[in-house]
């Protein structure tokens, strides 16, 4: 038996997510997310999880309750990604555009790592783990985080794995100095924006000196921080001379300031 539809439907906006679509659905019908999805007679109490994939049966039902049609359901989830973009696409909501969420919204861009402005409000997008107290954050790193993400978005799009490597090899180096252990890719979708803002500020730092900026990470620096460097570099054994040379000068210059080197 099919469920009576919905007494009021909202229209999807554009770039909207289904999981925010049915939040907006429920708030309209005065119930929430697992009540609705409850009375549509899914199987999850959770939208988010349908935003990747939602099965001819679901987007039925969910089209019902609306009154829409089941392609209009389908056209709010996630279409199929290269495995580079799936990498670099949020499973779970990271982070959100403040003025919009006000009105309930939840949309797809916010996903993607390299996303930093909203694109409906241009508001900077901040992490849902942020401090309380964005404005903490320096304005000078939250203008190299925009550049990383900005050339993020380009390596994600170019053809060959190249850019992308290269960036993912900086976003290594940034958590090594923050000891954030894990894959690159998680790094950069992060919801502490401390960890995020730096490892995108690192790829736009890259960019200009990448090999001093791994001398510099390379000294003192903990095992875990070894093992970085050497996987960053793993295909390229003369960079990783060429880091080591580096820090080694970097650590000579340094060497008279240091007590032991005083008789
Ligand atoms: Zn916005």
């Amino acid at each position: 038996m099919k469920p009576h539809p919905l007494p009021k439907t909202v229209a999807p906006l554009p770039d909207e997510l289904l999981s925010g679509w049915l939040s907006r659905l429920a708030a309209a019908n005065y119930c929430d997310d697992a009540e609705l999805l409850a009375h549509i007679k899914i199987d999850t109490a959770h939208g988010i999880a349908l935003d990747f994939n939602v099965d001819a049966a679901a987007a039925e039902k969910i089209a019902n309750a609306a009154r829409v049609d089941p392609d209009v359901v389908r056209s709010l989830t996630f279409p199929a990604m290269t495995p580079r973009e799936a990498s670099l696409t949020a499973q779970m909501p990271f982070q959100h555009c403040v003025q919009c969420s006000r009105e309930g919204l939840s949309l797809r861009h916010w996903r993607r790592a390299w996303a930093f402005d909203c694109q409906v409000c241009g508001t900077r997008l901040v992490q849902t783990l942020g401090k309380p107290r964005e404005e903490q954050i320096s304005g000078k790193l939250i203008f190299r985080a925009r550049r990383g993400a900005g050339m993020l978005e380009c390596a994600a799009a170019s053809r060959g794995p190249k850019q992308l490597r290269r960036a993912m090899r900086a976003v290594t180096f940034a958590m090594s100095l923050k000891t954030f252990r894990g894959d690159p890719s998680f790094a950069v979708q992060n919801p502490r924006s401390e960890v995020r803002l730096f490892c995108l500020a690192a790829i736009a730092a890259a960019r200009s000196h990448p090999l001093a900026k791994a001398a510099i990470v390379s000294k003192s620096i903990d095992d875990y921080a070894r093992v970085a460097l050497l996987r960053a570099f793993e295909k390229e054994p003369r960079l990783l001379a060429a880091v080591d040379h580096i820090a080694q000068r970097r650590a000579k210059s340094a060497g008279p300031m240091t007590a032991s080197s005083h008789n």
